[in-house]
């Protein structure tokens, strides 16, 4: 019973860690610098945040791809899910899109609607 009410402490102690590295990497994110770390994909799932939004630089369209259906390893940095994403409304040449985010729930309400998800990993 006592391991158990310690595991649910462990839990929740890492969720909070993991929800202020999100909030943190967000704020860094919206102040318009690329910050020179990254969340992992397991981070960004522990904090509730699975959907990582995207802006196409070229048409300013905003997409969101949802972490949780990505073949990728947990441990993975979400800042390099950018080399595959592109725009399909700009096609093959478009410009490698801008991260905006980790959110609980897509912000623009079309999840992945003009930014793919990456093609699997390696
Ligand atoms: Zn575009």
């Amino acid at each position: 019973m006592l391991a158990r009410l310690a595991g649910a402490a462990d839990d929740a102690a890492r969720r909070e860690q993991a929800r202020e590295l999100v909030a943190r990497w967000n704020a860094e994110l919206a102040a318009g610098a690329m910050p020179l770390w990254s969340p992992s994909i397991r981070g960004a799932l522990v904090a509730g945040t699975p959907w990582l939004e995207v802006l196409c630089p070229a048409c300013s369209t905003i997409g969101a791809v949802d972490l949780r259906r990505l073949d990728r390893h947990p441990e993975g940095a979400v800042a390099a899910l950018v080399l595959g994403l592109h725009c399909s409304r700009c096609g093959p040449h478009a410009p490698m899109p801008r991260l905006l985010g980790l959110h609980a729930l897509p912000q623009t309400g079309r999840p992945g609607a003009a930014l793919p998800e990456p093609p699997p990993g390696p």
